[in-house]
């Protein structure tokens, strides 16, 4: 449920609604939109039965809000949610995710060693990318493929951010890491086989740390909204949402990237979205014309799997590019943004 707000509602008409809405054991939540303000209603609604929420002073409507999911939707926020994260070193500027500027993120699949890691984010940032990402815990198909650096994984990633200031995305796994991994990165990683992993979303909802939280490899653009949701309703409001490709009947690609999701995404949701060409192809040499593509659909973000030398990567090399190649990508993102009026 939503309750619309006159134009001119005072400050007391405000409060004495949410203030009644509270009595009533429910949350609330204010939106200041340029068009309209909203409060939005949390909670187990049928307590509003009979509670006459349309003649309160300053109430335009009430509207109840049609989609599964609420806190995730633009009937809930009309305005773009945009999430700041501090740079690395004092006197940085935050990188602002969701704003006008396109937030490149790149890095190696895991966390390499403390060298390449090092070597890595100076090119990067030389390119124009503003974030990290690296895998210190690896959710791999085989049992027996390298799980990743674990613990020592993340102390690299945070001496690599204090010594050149690049802030950085790292997944969880598992529950009994989230606050740890939410202690130390910018922002935590839902992988795309943790999706639907419920105790997971509650447990990084109940972090301040924002949450990069990947489409499921079956997973509908719902479902997703619906994972989003369950990070929201435990109080983290900060979740960016990924396209990284969807397991389809084609198989000359890894997964299909499904671009249709990021305006569809826009349309439903205010929060950032973020679009991953590396998993979404599984080709290196695909990455560019899909990092442009999804710039060109309207991506806030883009993950990219980078690395001084692919073939020696300690996983995902087949869709990892080298310096050359990641500098080239960030030219032709960079001709994309320039032409719909945004930047890197
Ligand atoms: C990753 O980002 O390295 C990763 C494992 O991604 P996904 O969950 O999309 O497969
Ligand atoms: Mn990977």
């Amino acid at each position: 449920m939503i309750i619309v707000l006159k134009p001119d509602a005072t400050a007391d008409q405000i409060q004495h609604i949410e203030k009644s809405v509270h009595e009533w054991g429910l949350r609330t939540h204010f939106s200041r939109g340029t068009e309209r303000s909203v409060i939005g209603i949390i909670g187990d609604e049928s307590v509003l039965a009979n509670k006459p929420l349309d003649v309160f002073p300053g109430v335009d409507s009430v509207m109840s809000i049609q989609k599964p999911y609420r806190l995730a939707s633009r009937e809930f926020q009309s305005k773009a949610t945009k999430i700041a994260i501090p740079w690395g070193r004092p006197g940085g500027e935050p990188v602002e995710i969701g704003g006008e500027r396109i937030v490149v993120v790149a890095g190696s699949c895991s966390v390499e060693t403390p060298d390449i890691m090092l070597e890595t984010a100076r090119y990067i940032i030389s390119a124009g990318a503003r974030m990290m990402r690296a895998g210190a815990f690896k959710p791999r198909t085989s049992p027996y493929a390298f799980q990743g650096l674990g613990v020592e994984g993340l102390k690299i990633l945070a001496q690599v951010r204090a010594e050149t200031g690049l802030p950085f995305i790292t997944e969880v796994m598992d529950t009994r890491d989230v606050e740890m991994v939410a202690e130390i990165a910018d922002v935590v990683q839902i992988g795309a086989r943790n999706t639907q992993n419920f105790s997971l979303l509650k447990a990084v909802g109940r972090t301040r740390t924002p949450v990069l939280l990947k489409r499921g490899i079956a997973g509908t653009l719902e479902e997703l909204l619906m994972s989003a949701e369950y990070i929201l309703s435990q109080g983290n409001d900060r979740v960016i949402l990924c396209e990284r490709g969807i397991r389809t009947f084609e198989r000359a690609t890894r997964n299909t990237l499904d671009l249709n999701a990021v305006p569809v995404l826009r349309k439903l949701s205010h929060l950032p979205i973020s679009v991953d060409p590396s998993h979404g192809t599984g080709a290196a040499d695909l990455v560019t014309p899909m990092a442009m593509a999804g710039v060109a659909c309207g991506a806030d973000l883009l993950l990219v799997e980078t690395h001084p030398n692919p073939e020696k990567a300690t996983s995902d090399g087949a869709q990892t590019i080298n310096e050359a190649q990641f500098r080239k990508m960030m030219d032709g993102v960079r001709g994309i943004a320039s032409v719909l009026g945004r930047s890197l």
